[in-house]
């Protein structure tokens, strides 16, 4: 069976009519015109106007820089919006099943709950590596999408590129690649692949390497085929004006941006150097992201500890393959200091 769309998309999807905004059949090219079309408020203030629904400055931006077409971009309030249109637009409640590979992110497994849509869950192997094995295995005529993160939310590690390649080759539903902590990352983005595999989706935020996770904005890059799927459920406002035009004028600064993620990739090194020196931290793992999941003697004890004394981290422990596991940001260097300080005074 060859990768086919038409049949990936829910029923009801595949016939919808998506609501036309005002600002879907009156597009401004910037001249001076009366908008008596949305019954706004006519008194200018800044967010008086409703925000223009495709985002198309941001887009033609992301577009440019990453040398895709606008038409290959969906953007959503957060990558987890992004996450959300994709269950809602491809998987049929109560028949329908995805596969994720805990320990991964939690938001999979919780928007799949939320759509009633089975998860059906393929451990990593003790590496935490991609068991590619058993997920072909699991996979069965109501699969519809594989989710993966990488590098990995919570172990830090990228998947080897060969082993996400069989997954794109073998499967026919969509593979989801959430690239979260890709600038934190020495090899290239599946970006560039795009082109390749019609069943490859790349998501992204802008929460982490760009420092903007209280403005809520995630991107999907995918097949123009995918996103017009995705176009037709999303709601039409759902990336306000605030975001827009401050995500706008931030991304166009790659300076600070590049300055910040060198600085956290030098502070993750050194910061890994010096936890060897603590003699509670038992294994501190590789990482292509801007935190280090380390396994303690006790975690709960850990955690308690070192949030007594004023800094918090992330325990990891409920999670397969993690136990006594915690999971460290990276910080400023002050920050780290003050992390390193705490840990060794237990
Ligand atoms: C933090 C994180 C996100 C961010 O989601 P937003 O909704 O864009 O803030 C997405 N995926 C992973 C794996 C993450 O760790």
């Amino acid at each position: 069976m060859e990768f086919d769309l038409i049949n990936l998309v829910r029923n009801n999807v595949r016939d919808l009519k998506p609501y036309s905004s005002a600002r879907d059949e009156y597009i401004s090219d910037g001249s001076a015109m009366v908008f008596m079309d949305a019954n706004e408020s006519p008194y200018s203030n800044g967010i008086n106007r409703y925000p223009d629904p495709h985002q198309r400055q941001l887009k033609s931006l992301l577009a440019s820089r990453y040398n895709l077409s606008p038409a290959n971009i969906l953007i959503g309030n957060g990558s987890d919006e992004v996450l959300d249109l994709i269950f809602r637009a491809f998987c049929e409640p109560q028949q329908d099943n995805i596969i994720t590979m805990p320990p991964t992110y939690g938001m999979y497994k919780v928007l799949a709950g939320i759509n009633a849509i089975e998860n059906r869950e393929v451990l990593l192997t003790k590496n935490y590596e991609l068991n590619v094995e058993k997920i072909l295995e699991a996979i069965n005529s109501n699969t519809k999408a594989i989710f993966l993160c990488s590098p990995n939310n919570p172990t830090g590690n990228s998947f080897s590129e060969t082993h996400i390649e069989d997954l794109l080759n073998n499967f026919h539903g969509l593979l989801v690649v959430d690239e979260a902590y890709i600038d934190f990352a020495n090899h290239d983005s599946w970006l560039n692949r795009l082109g390749q595999f019609p069943n490859l989706v790349v998501t992204r935020t802008f929460s982490k390497a760009y420092g903007m996770a209280g403005l809520r904005l995630g991107v999907c890059y995918a097949s123009e085929e995918v996103i017009t799927v995705l176009n037709r459920i999303k709601p039409p406002y759902n990336v306000n004006e605030l975001t827009q035009q401050k995500a706008f004028q931030m991304i166009q600064n790659t300076d600070v941006l590049e300055r910040q993620v060198e600085e956290i990739l030098t502070e993750r090194d050194l910061m890994a150097q010096q936890l060897e020196k603590i003699n509670f931290i038992k294994e501190i793992y590789p990482t292509d992201a801007n935190f280090i999941l380390v396994k303690v003697d006790d975690a709960d004890k850990r955690y308690r500890e070192i949030l007594e004394l004023g800094v918090v981290v992330r325990n990891r422990s409920t999670q397969p393959l993690c136990n006594n596991s915690l999971r460290f940001t990276v910080g400023t260097p002050e920050e780290n200091k003050r992390l390193l300080k705490v840990l060794n005074s237990l």
